[in-house]
């Protein structure tokens, strides 16, 4: 077990007995898919949802439900004043394993995740080497195994990211990539992206388009604006965006495949999203808590923990993002959680590193920034960050039916807490919501029916 601050981490170790079940009783049950929010019991056997039980908990219930169990077999998490929703999911992340372990590594990654609240993250392939093909992406896979957070990895849309030639999208699927992107980088060229697209649609899987036209965007090291020319700093405009989004939309259109737009920041950019789904296009979309909690005024003085790409953008396109959110435009929230050692970000802003590590931090800030202002109710929030990231990627997670996976994120909705980098589990720092106050966190996280992190939470046996 490893603790640290108050939370704790279990690792499921490979060929370890199946962990006893577990009841979570007396909480307040948000599973959009089965149209459930209220007070149930949650059991959990044999690493997946046995059941789900509408009435309140009583200790006799054990006997009726694991009869051969006996007094003491059945762990029980008493609940009562917590969410119990679906795992929640990180569609977006870089675990920079393998290649950058001195940043991240998958084992931290998941640890991170797991501290987060979350059951499952899908990881960017701009590693080195590159996961463009099988036997990188079984790597990972691999690697995720003895992991406290299940790891989905995504592969590259071209062999090494360089945008010319498409990797082997079959064969990564089939060793178990859930979906492919150049992420980090855009595929600039038109032709290439299509030949993705209509290659993939076979696969069944979505490319996910960072999309960003580098012909404006490039040197560039913040949003381009009133800010960016008062701190004298080369901007990337919305346009950058926006015509990129516009050309990935137009090919999913064209070729009837099926695109997800990472990390939206525009207001143009949600416009787009929206009046393409209104026509039918085969496309989804992710924000990240940065976009809709900070603009690029937050960038103060050259603070590169402000610095990601697309960056800051500004008030409007925060509140477009946060518009988008609540009606569904912008179906999942994501961390973007990039990490980076102190060297590459306590630097010249110019000279810094692009991005910030979110995963967490990522459910409080929605809970502070979203869900107590009114903006998502507890089900929509549970729909952004569980039930959609699990069906645009096609994973099995994301409710809590029975017979789901026994992936379970217990919240705290009134912990409160101060953003502090001493008490992350990732091995890199580089949060831009240090010293922020924020309200909800994750209290319990349960993975195929065992715990996995708590935060001064323990089952206590049925006995006790
Ligand atoms: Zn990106």
């Amino acid at each position: 077990m490893i603790t640290k601050g108050a939370g704790s981490v279990e690792y499921p170790r490979n060929g370890e007995p199946q962990s006893r079940p577990l009841v979570i009783a007396n909480g307040r049950v948000i599973d959009p898919v089965s149209g459930i929010d209220g007070p149930r019991t949650v059991v959990l056997d044999k690493g997946v949802v046995k059941s789900v039980i509408d009435k309140p908990f009583v200790k006799s219930m054990l006997t009726d439900l694991f009869p051969g169990c006996g007094d003491g077999g059945v762990d029980v998490i008493d609940a009562a004043g917590l969410w119990v929703v679906p795992g929640l999911a990180d569609m977006h992340v870089h675990l920079r394993e393998p290649g950058r372990e001195d940043k991240e590594t998958i084992a931290t990654g998941a640890q991170a995740a797991a501290a987060g609240g979350f059951t499952a993250v899908a990881c960017m392939p701009n590693t080195s080497p590159v996961l463009d093909e099988a036997s990188k992406i079984r790597y990972v896979i691999q690697r995720g195994e003895s992991c406290p957070c299940r790891i989905y990895p995504i592969g590259a849309i071209t062999k090494a990211l360089e945008g010319e030639e498409l990797a082997p999208v079959g064969e990564m699927v089939k060793a178990g990539a859930v979906a492919v992107s150049d992420d980090g980088k855009p595929v600039a060229r038109a032709n290439v992206m299509r030949n993705a697209l209509n290659y993939s649609k076979s696969f069944g899987i979505p490319v996910i388009c960072h999309s960003e036209e580098p012909t404006l965007s490039s040197k560039g090291h913040m949003n381009e604006g009133q800010v960016s020319t008062r701190l004298g700093v080369r901007g990337i405009p919305v346009v950058a965006e926006t015509i990129a989004v516009s050309r990935d939309i137009m090919l999913a259109e064209y070729t009837g495949a099926r695109v997800h737009i990472a990390h939206v920041s525009t207001a143009g950019s949600v416009r787009l999203v929206r009046e393409a789904k209104q026509r039918g296009v085969n496309v989804t979309a992710e924000s990240c808590p940065h976009y809709f909690t900070l603009t690029d005024e937050d960038v103060g003085l050259y603070d590169t923990n402000k610095k990601m790409n697309p960056p800051l953008r500004t008030a409007a396109d925060r509140d477009a993002v946060i518009a988008g959110l609540s009606d569904g435009t912008i179906d999942a929230i994501a961390s973007d959680h990039a990490p980076h050692v102190p060297e590459e970000k306590d630097v010249e802003f110019d000279n810094a590193a692009f991005g910030v590590i979110g995963m967490e931090t990522s459910l409080g800030l929605v809970l502070t920034v979203l869900v107590n202002k009114g903006v998502l109710t507890p089900t929509q929030m549970v729909e952004r960050m569980s039930v959609a990231p699990n069906r645009i990627l096609g994973l099995s997670g994301g409710t809590l039916k029975e017979g789901a996976p026994a992936d379970v994120t217990l919240i705290a909705p009134e912990a409160r807490r101060t953003v502090n980098p001493a008490e992350f589990f990732s091995k890199s720092r580089n949060s831009a919501f240090i010293g922020m106050e924020l309200t909800g966190a994750a209290a319990v996280t349960v993975l195929g029916g065992r715990v996995v992190f708590s935060f001064g939470i323990r089952p206590q046996s049925s006995l006790e």
